[in-house]
């Protein structure tokens, strides 16, 4: 069976391949950095790092767009009454949302982008809406007209024919001529910031963001847009209205949605002030692997019911693996295979690929792995285990690995092409990374680190008391 997803616009899970060579183009939207991000959050950001891997598990390469929002209602709101400018305000949570992104090993998408450097693209595009007629000026803000995007409603699969006048479908407390409009550009109020552009002054709405950034830089039909089941409606369903309505294609061809992670029954959310943010958890000792094990676990499309045991199950659950894999590493055994385990382990490594194709079911995937791992200790303790079933075995915790990264402890390295700069933490993280490849003669990535801190305009010099690094 081939890679297949479940697609939100379809409703049904569907074979997927790029539509252009073997490059998948994926938008995703990324945190609005108004406060910490909580697990919940994290947890759809670990199924759309989940999502990156497995692709290019199957030899897909990527061209990945994640913005970061750092303008809205909600973010001027705490900077006013912080006292704060709005990028001194979002600066910190940029950074700490990327802080949380390492310590889970979140690979960075090819770009991860502010909405405030794409102010100019925004309103070119909702130009492009005005002059085909979506749009409406009101009090100097501009709307989407919804009753000039017939096809509204397709992702949600929400009829909205019946709809009252007035009912609230956003939170945009702006003057709209019909409930489901949704603001486009927000006309400036005094005290708040605002932005000269080729429509006027005034700021962009949260929507068209997305729609912005995913055409600018992947085109005007995407391969996969990802997100939380949350963003589904309105956002999504805007999104698309935006770019359709500008383009008349098909804005993203698979739409994926990560289910909620559920605390005490009640979906986990910073307004129902219900949360638990990464720090709260490693402050309670547990591993950063654990907690990305625990978040990777359940399928994305499930819910994900967080207890107060379910971090100590994760932790058991990585122990057993790094047990596992240090038994394999260091105990002697006798020369020869064992015919049964060697073909255990190609079973269970063609059971964990089959169960992420479909549709990224983790569970089956784990499920795989743990079968293979009971039988194989068991197999130990009764002396059964040859030499020759090392290798195989290695390779499936190294392949399981490459997808759930939970074995070794660790940050994640920061990726070429990352379009934020980075922190001196990070640049410090790396040139020990590359001392270390170094010092273990792997000089390939010693050169590929030196070659990435170039790239983001660090430049390295090599002494005799260690690498000491500047910026250009
Ligand atoms: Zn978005």
């Amino acid at each position: 069976m081939p890679l297949r997803f479940y697609n939100t616009l379809t409703q049904r899970v569907e074979p997927f391949a790029p539509l252009e060579g073997d490059t998948v183009r994926m938008y995703t939207c990324g945190p609005t950095v108004w406060n910490f991000a909580h697990i919940g959050n994290l947890r759809t950001f670990t199924f759309v790092d989940l999502l990156r891997r497995w692709l290019r598990y199957r030899g897909y390469r990527l061209d990945h767009v994640m913005n970061i929002t750092d303008v809205d209602d909600r973010i001027i709101q705490q900077a006013l009454g912080a006292g704060q400018s709005l990028a001194d305000y979002t600066a910190q949570y940029t950074q700490a949302f990327l802080e949380d992104c390492a310590t889970l090993r979140l690979e960075r998408p090819e770009r991860l982008t502010p909405a405030t450097e794409h102010i100019g693209a925004m309103a070119r595009l909702i130009a492009g809406l005005r002059d085909k007629g979506c749009t409406y000026e009101s009090e100097g803000s501009i709307y989407y007209r919804i009753a000039a995007f017939p096809e509204y409603g397709k992702l949600s699969h929400t009829d909205f024919g019946g709809m009252r006048a007035g009912a609230r479908v956003d939170t945009d407390r702006y003057e709209k001529a019909d409930a489901r409009d949704f603001a486009l550009w927000k006309a400036p109020k005094p005290g708040e910031p605002f932005w000269e552009s080729e429509i006027g002054p005034g700021r962009p709405g949260w929507h068209i963001e997305c729609s912005a950034m995913a055409m600018q830089y992947l085109g005007e039909t995407l391969d996969i847009h990802a997100g939380g089941i949350d963003l589904i409606f309105p956002h999504h369903e805007n999104e698309i209205a935006q770019s359709e309505g500008l383009t008349g294609k098909t804005f993203a061809r698979f739409w994926l949605h990560a289910e909620h992670l559920i605390l005490d029954s009640q979906t986990m959310s910073k307004s129902l002030g219900n949360f638990i943010t990464l720090r709260d958890l490693l402050q309670e000792g547990y591993q950063p692997e654990a907690i990305r094990y625990l978040l990777a676990s359940v399928p994305y499309r499930k819910r994900l019911n967080f207890t107060a045991d379910s971090p100590k199950a994760a932790a058991t659950a990585v122990e057993r693996l790094r047990n596992f894999e240090l038994r394999l590493k260091t105990e002697k055994f006798p020369d020869g295979a064992d015919e049964g385990l060697h073909a255990a382990a190609g079973q269970a490594l063609q059971r964990f690929e089959d169960a992420m194709d479909d549709d990224l079911n983790t569970a089956e995937a784990l499920a795989a792995v743990f079968e293979f791992v009971r039988e194989a200790n068991i197999a130990m303790d009764a002396g059964g285990f040859r030499a020759g079933n090392v290798a195989p075995a290695l390779d499936l915790l190294e392949r399981f690995d490459s997808i759930f990264g939970v074995l070794r402890p660790g940050r994640l390295e920061v990726r070429v092409g990352d379009a934020l700069h980075l922190s001196d933490g990070d640049v410090q993280a790396l040139i020990a990374e590359r001392t270390q490849a170094r010092k273990g003669r792997d000089f390939a990535r010693a050169d590929q680190i030196r070659q990435q801190l170039a790239a983001q305009g660090v430049i390295l010099e090599d002494t005799k008391d260690g690498a000491r690094w500047k910026r250009h």
